[in-house]
């Protein structure tokens, strides 16, 4: 590598400084080695958390914090990657999670094997430009491969749903309360989705969208994991704000307000001159008959709880409660919005133009105890699609390794819901699409062959991964793989980690959402392309270097 500023010149001779001084750059074959050593580097400390033998990594941040994880999207969260180009492995295991939420391990597997197989392809003197089109071209037809291999799931089917959600966390920490976990996150879904009931299940004909802003996961350590529970409604970890104040609100009127309820302090310092003692009375008396018209005003509205973003003056508080009004302070503004959807009550910032028009319902407000906190459930609301899931545990530890498989099960069972077709785990999948594509890969002549055949070679580093961290033979497993398949002709036939044998995956009910393998072999092989393109790295110099 070399550091210097790169200079071209004008057709009249003129000299042009194209890069600033001080950056660096890196061309060519060294630049695509570099890259793809970086990718491999990444994929391969992936592949051994892949699937439910899969280790897990413990992370350590700057501040001592330890996460324990098997959630890939969360290992690459953690690290902190500087090479561009496993930069860029990071950004597949974020865009993966965030559009399916769950297969990111196996995206960036793929993604390392197809530029580890690629490397060799342009070691034998193939151009990445033919590699990069033979890819995409067996990208579309692996695509087609699983759409033809998948099957329809009808969307209220709870058990069919129920065992996605349970396969997502069949590699988790949280797996053997998986039942529970699982149990919920299709009950919430199905809770929020569009017009549940009678649905058709043509693949592509029709979308039942889900929003997963409509699911709330709240959790809290203490007590067991099946404790967990689901609540129609919004749980906001604050308690009722004075203790005159009623616990239970049935029926309630809620106003949500996003300013101070306190007497504005002025920006400057201000001094009021008192020289009498009446004058302090007044004075008192004053800033009290002003906060008094304040709660008049709320309680005009007929609100009978009223929850702020923002403080509440002690004074105010006192007057609610004799009014036999409830009240929260200092809400999270997700909480208000999200009230707000579920309530249909209008945040009003300002008072002066209050009415009961802004005010939301609920048939029960309730301050409950959870572990030493209380906090208050917002339960039956205007509109019944916003639901809390309440996740309990050992730890916290357990609790937050609990929210983020709670994270993928939810995005698992969205899936589903809204493109509703499966495909069996454990690798089979994969190994089928690498066997049709190798003999399609036999139409197509030229160069792209070998890419397509590379292409196929690298889907199988999926069931490979599963056996080697299952410690299987790894080769006999996936010749016994291959061969079951055609045999049989049956593609679901894979690697069953738990029993240590080969067996059809959705018979021991693990399937996955045929969207998500859809995006992982999308965008596994986007970023294989992008990166095979690049043959020139510019990078500037961090501060104070190349001086
Ligand atoms: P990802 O981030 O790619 O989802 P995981 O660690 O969750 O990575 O592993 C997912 C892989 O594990 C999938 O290929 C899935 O089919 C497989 N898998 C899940 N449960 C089992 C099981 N019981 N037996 C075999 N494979 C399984
Ligand atoms: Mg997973």
């Amino acid at each position: 590598m070399s550091s210097l500023s790169l200079v071209g010149n004008t057709r009249e001779g003129i000299p042009v400084v194209l890069l600033k001084e001080g950056t660096s750059d890196t061309r060519g074959r060294d630049a695509l080695r570099n890259n793809i050593e970086a990718a491999k580097i990444i994929a391969s400390m992936l592949k051994s958390v892949l699937g439910p033998r899969g280790m897990d990594k413990m992370l350590v941040d700057s501040t001592g914090n330890v996460t324990i994880t098997n959630d890939g999207a969360t290992i690459l969260k953690e690290m902190d990657v500087q090479h561009p180009a496993a930069k860029m492995m990071v950004e597949i295991a974020k865009a993966v999670d965030d559009e399916v939420g769950d297969g990111t391990t196996s995206s960036v597997i793929i993604a390392g094997a197809l530029l580890e197989k690629a490397e060799e392809l342009i070691k034998q003197g193939i151009h990445p430009t033919i590699i990069v089109d033979g890819y995409r071209k067996a990208m579309r037809q692996s695509v087609d491969i699983m759409n033809k291999i998948a099957e329809d799931v009808k969307v209220d089917d709870h058990v069919a749903l129920k065992n996605v959600a349970r396969t997502s966390m069949e590699s988790k920490i949280v797996s053997v309360d998986s039942d529970v976990l699982s149990d919920l996150a299709v009950k919430a879904i199905l809770a929020v989705v569009e017009k549940p009931g009678h649905i058709e299940t043509q693949k592509d004909n029709y979308f039942m969208p889900v929003d997963l802003d409509n699911v709330k996961v709240q959790k809290k350590p203490g007590g067991a994991m099946r404790d967990s529970s689901i609540i129609e409604g919004i749980i906001v970890d604050k308690e009722i704000a004075h203790p005159g104040m009623p616990r239970v609100i049935k029926d309630a009127k809620i106003l949500l307000i996003n300013s101070p309820l306190e007497i504005e302090k002025t920006e400057f310092e201000a001094k009021i001159m008192i020289d009498r003692p009446e004058q302090m009375k007044m004075f008192l008396e004053e800033e009290s008959t002003m906060i008094r018209t304040m709660v008049e005003k709320i309680a005009r509205t007929g609100a009978n709880i009223i929850i702020c973003q923002k403080g509440i003056d002690d004074l105010a508080l006192g007057y609610m409660a004799k009014a036999n009004i409830s009240a929260l302070k200092r809400v999270k503004e997700s909480d208000i919005a999200a009230l707000e959807k579920a309530t249909g009550a209008r945040a009003v910032t300002n008072l002066d133009d209050l009415s009961p028009k802004d005010l939301g319902f609920a048939q029960l407000v309730e301050e409950r105890k959870v572990e030493t906190d209380k906090w208050v459930f917002v339960e039956k609301c205007k509109d019944p699609k916003a639901v809390s899931i309440l996740i309990r545990g050992g730890s916290e530890r357990v609790v937050d390794e609990a929210e983020r498989s709670m994270h993928d099960a939810l995005m698992v069972v969205k899936d589903v819901v809204e493109k509703p077709a499966v495909v069996a785990g454990g690798g089979s999948p994969e190994t089928y699409v690498a066997q049709k594509l190798r003999a399609w890969a036999t139409s197509v002549s030229g160069r792209e062959h070998y890419a397509i055949l590379a292409f196929a070679d690298a889907l199988e580093s999926i069931p490979i991964a599963l056996a080697e961290n299952a410690g299987m033979d790894v080769i006999d497993t996936l010749a016994a793989i291959r061969s079951r398949q055609l045999s049989e002709n049956n593609p679901r036939i894979g690697v069953d980690v738990k029993e240590l044998k080969i067996a059809d995956m959705s018979k021991i009910h693990i399937i996955e959402p045929l969207r998500v393998k859809e995006q992982v072999l999308k965008s596994a092989t986007e970023t294989a392309a992008m990166l095979l393109r690049i043959d020139d790295i510019l990078s500037a110099s961090r501060t104070g270097a190349g001086q």
